[in-house]
């Protein structure tokens, strides 16, 4: 599937939702959701039907998609994976979403928003223990270190993202040293470590089909 460019937020009044792709702009009255809640396009005022059943099933997986930037052949290798392991399959699927090396650079607070951070580690910008890692999708580990490169310390983006970040602590699974720029990955993240307004069982039901 080719990557989504056009305007994120239509992909917000697409699901309805917030999905926080903006960075600053989602938590002002600047956001379209606040003012055009419904979908984009000519007749997206007149979609009013209540979703069920598989309509359901799939927002909900291009909902949670669309919030972690993935592409649509990854996220079914996530669900695969995850179905094959020992555990829960819908909090493995998401625990793989998090271990995303643009999530990680997302929730330690060096970006805005996760499309901030991909860009970071598409750029080059970022290392993992030590070494340049430039793949979005690179699942990070327990005990991994998190940084962004020292020569990259003075982007604009970082200094904003840092103001932006102050405001909220990071999620117990990660370490962070914000003035380094640099994290620890503490332990892989648990369901209720991830705060999501995902229902991953009706993604589960619908790739079981
Ligand atoms: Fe979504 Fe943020 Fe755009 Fe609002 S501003 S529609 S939350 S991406």
């Amino acid at each position: 599937m080719a990557r989504y460019k056009d305007a994120v937020c239509r992909l917000c009044r697409r699901e309805g939702m917030k999905l926080f792709l903006k960075g600053a702009k989602c938590f002002t009255d600047k956001c379209p959701i606040e003012k055009r809640n419904f979908a984009p396009g000519q007749h997206g005022k007149d979609r009013k039907a209540k979703i069920v059943g598989y309509g359901l099933q799939l927002r909900e997986k291009q909902k949670t998609k669309r919030m972690y930037f993935a592409q649509e052949g990854q996220f079914r290798n996530y669900f695969e994976r995850a179905a094959r392991a020992k555990g829960v399959t819908g909090e493995i699927l998401l625990q793989q979403l998090e271990r995303r090396l643009d999530n990680v650079v997302y929730r330690l607070g060096f970006a805005v928003a996760r499309r901030q951070a991909r860009q970071l580690v598409r750029h080059g910008h970022v290392v993992v223990n030590g070494k340049k890692v430039n793949i979005p999708s690179f699942q990070v580990h327990a005990g991994d270190e998190v940084a962004v490169r020292e020569k990259s310390n003075k982007l604009v983006i970082l200094e904003s993202a840092k103001e932006f970040a102050s405001h909220q602590p990071p999620p117990a699974w990660l370490e962070v040293d914000r003035d380094g720029y640099k994290g620890r990955i503490l332990a892989l993240p648990k369901r209720e470590d991830i705060n999501l307004p995902v229902n991953e069982q009706l993604i589960v039901e619908l790739y079981s089909k």
